[in-house]
């Protein structure tokens, strides 16, 4: 019983409302006093709500891996307030990364630097560079600056699901495992930022978001998409990549899955909207509960519950991790998706529907 306890230990885990717009500075004094202590808090930032920890503290960093159950070796990301903390953190960086902090931040831009000593190992997993991003949401930044450090800030879910959109997210997966959760409303972007190695020439996108890689190379030139090819349900990466694929170890792990199994279905409209409706057929006789998320309105699916999702990429991603989660409170067995098309946003959100689908993709 008593190894139990210890091993189960659980922390009261208090959730406080702070404006958005006008973050209000006692709370966010007391939010950033749990952090200083060492404490944990998870807090929204644009893209999705982050679990905060001082990035100078191995042991509450410790934390953070085992809160979220994440693996060790997949790198946190740095966040900070202000444009000098970079050269806290990370070694000259190269003047077109400079130029992309100038134009995207603050912002969804993730940027890969070579780290200064004073980032504990513990937070990079080990690696040599540092993954560096300035928040564009007040509570953020007034809590970064009220700790006066920067804080490391993975995605606040369990390591696998869904990332959380909503601080009722976060109070699902986390309740019981940190001190508090800040609830700002809603996040803005509703998927993770894009994350650029600046580290080599050229540089390499690892994670599509929303600053797109069109924005990207419009500014600094070409730049590389981190590729991998899906056989089989098992991710294969061209030799070539496959380097650049354990520099970002997050890469291999399984994403934003909820307990559904989800499958992608990728072709033209008409003979996507064919093949969902005889898949959905099949498991409905087989007494499966279905769910289909769809990005056109003119698709009436029967029989099943189904999400439409947006028609526009930047709508699908404010909603697509909320409509898995609340896919998941129905108690659905299988999601079917549409697909949509890789250009712009469509890139990330197609990146993370077709991991949350563990690359279970079939085509028509
Ligand atoms: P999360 O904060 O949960 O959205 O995940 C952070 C993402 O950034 C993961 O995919 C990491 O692999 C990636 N990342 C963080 N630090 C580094 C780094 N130093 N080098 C490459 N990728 C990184
Ligand atoms: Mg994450």
């Amino acid at each position: 019983y008593l190894v139990i306890r210890v091993i189960t230990k659980m922390i009261k885990t208090k959730l406080i409302r702070i404006n958005k717009f006008r973050p209000e500075p006692e709370k966010i004094r007391y939010a950033a006093d749990i952090i200083k202590r060492g404490g944990l808090v998870a807090f929204p930032t644009e893209t999705v709500y982050g679990l905060g920890a001082n990035a100078f503290d191995e042991n509450a960093i410790r934390n953070v891996f085992k809160a979220k159950g994440r693996p060790a070796d997949n790198p946190l990301i740095v966040h900070i307030a202000e444009l000098k903390d970079v050269h806290r953190l990370a070694k000259k960086p190269p003047k077109i990364a400079k130029l992309l902090m100038e134009r995207f931040w603050p912002g969804p831009l993730t940027i890969v630097l070579k780290k200064k000593k004073i980032v504990p190992d513990i937070a990079t997993g080990g690696s040599n560079t540092v993954a560096i991003r300035m928040p564009d949401n007040r509570i953020a930044i007034s809590l970064i600056k009220s700790v006066g450090v920067p804080l490391v800030a993975p995605s606040a879910n369990i390591s696998g699901k869904p990332s959380p959109t909503r601080a009722k997210d976060v109070l699902e997966d986390l309740k019981g495992k940190i001190e508090l959760i800040i609830d700002g409303g809603k996040t803005s972007i509703g998927i993770e930022s894009t994350v650029i190695d600046m580290t080599v020439m050229p540089p390499i996108i690892l994670r599509p978001g929303v600053v797109t890689l069109e924005a990207i190379e419009k500014l600094i030139g070409k730049v590389k998409l981190l590729s991998f090819t899906v056989k089989e349900e098992k991710i294969s990466i061209s030799e070539t990549d496959s380097k650049n694929f354990l520099k970002s170890p997050g890469l291999k792990y399984k994403h934003y899955a909820p307990n559904a199994e989800v499958i992608v279905v990728e072709g033209k409209a008409k003979d996507v909207y064919k093949k969902i409706n005889l898949l959905a057929d099949e498991a409905l006789k087989n007494n499966k509960k279905v769910g289909i998320i769809s990005f056109r309105k003119d698709h009436k699916y029967k029989n099943c519950y189904t999400a439409f999702a947006g028609s526009n990429a930047k709508v699908v991603a404010k909603r697509l991790f909320t409509i898995l989660r609340e896919m998941d409170k129905k108690g659905i067995d299988i999601i079917i998706s549409e697909s949509l098309s890789g250009k712009g946003i469509g890139l990330a959100v197609s990146d993370r529907l077709k991991r949350s689908a563990g690359y279970n993709i079939i085509k028509v």
